[in-house]
């Protein structure tokens, strides 16, 4: 099966001698069916940016591209940039690819129309982490882009999602749960990518709410992480640093409640009164 006439993954992984990095999470999807999938996830994608993080090898941009999105691509791994140029020769003026390190990267600067850009990726799991908190804790908001699809590890994934009082909630599911709403889309076997990582991955979409409560994201931040760093232990030990029982009194929340059973609604309360 082929949906744009260039030749198959495994070739151009072996002609531009793509052997996987471990140290860049290389973990690379061949499966057509799959990114396809992927970029269904993301909406429709006919004349709309997408903002791709790791194109690799370039399997997920070009299920992007035969959608018909506009792709703006960061890589880091200039062996990936040759294979990068095949794809961009073949859908012209399509694709941009950005070389560098998306941790640096200003991912506002990139926005092309007043239409804002979808961010899909099949993301690097030693920094996707980093990357959605960024995203999550952009300024202003409603952010730079119209929504995330995103590959995490299934336990990540979890975490993003997750509700009060279930093993999984933190400081991720309280900050994506506060400004969007995330949803895991579908599971994804590890035997899907060359090579296979240990895990199940997860692809979650995450739209950004148009009026979160209002909170400062820094305070929120610092909040979560205090209570989630002692998570078993009461809020009023956990939290001393930022005003433990004071504040609590402060919010009538009892100080003898642990952060896992706070709904995301209290913590942005409690971040308030800080
Ligand atoms: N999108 C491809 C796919 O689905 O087959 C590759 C996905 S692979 C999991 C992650 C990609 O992110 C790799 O191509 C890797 O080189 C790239 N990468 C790793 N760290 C990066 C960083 N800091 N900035 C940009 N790209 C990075």
């Amino acid at each position: 099966m082929s949906i744009d006439n260039l030749p198959p993954l495994r070739d151009v992984i072996e002609r531009h001698g793509l052997n996987a990095k471990k140290s860049l999470g290389q973990n690379f999807l061949l499966d057509l069916n799959l990114t396809a999938k992927i970029a269904r996830t993301a909406g429709d994608l006919a004349d709309q940016q997408v903002i791709e993080v790791g194109p690799g090898p370039g399997g997920l941009t070009r299920a992007l591209l035969a959608q018909g999105a506009l792709v703006t691509a960061i890589e880091r791994d200039e062996r990936c940039l040759p294979a990068l140029e095949e794809i961009a020769s073949h859908y012209p003026g399509r694709l941009t690819v950005i070389s560098g390190d998306a941790l640096e990267q200003d991912f506002a600067a990139l926005v092309t129309s007043d239409r804002k850009p979808r961010i899909v990726a099949n993301l690097p799991y030693n920094v996707g982490t980093q990357l959605l908190l960024n995203w999550l804790l952009s300024e202003p908001w409603p952010p730079f882009y119209a929504s995330m699809t995103l590959m995490f590890q299934r336990e990540v994934a979890e975490r993003i999602v997750a509700k009060p009082g279930s093993e999984a909630y933190g400081r991720l599911g309280v900050l994506a749960g506060w400004r969007t709403e995330a949803k895991i889309a579908f599971d994804v076997p590890p035997q899907a990518f060359t090579p296979p990582p240990k895990v199940t991955s997860s692809v979650v979409h995450l739209m950004p709410r148009e009026a979160p409560l209002a909170c400062d994201a820094a305070k929120l931040g610092r909040v979560t992480q205090a209570a989630f760093g002692q998570r078993r232990k009461m809020l009023r030990q956990s939290i001393k640093s930022l005003g433990g029982e004071a504040l609590l009194g402060k919010t009538g929340i009892d100080p003898t409640r642990r952060a896992e059973t706070l709904s995301v609604e209290e913590f942005v309360t409690l971040a308030n009164a800080i």
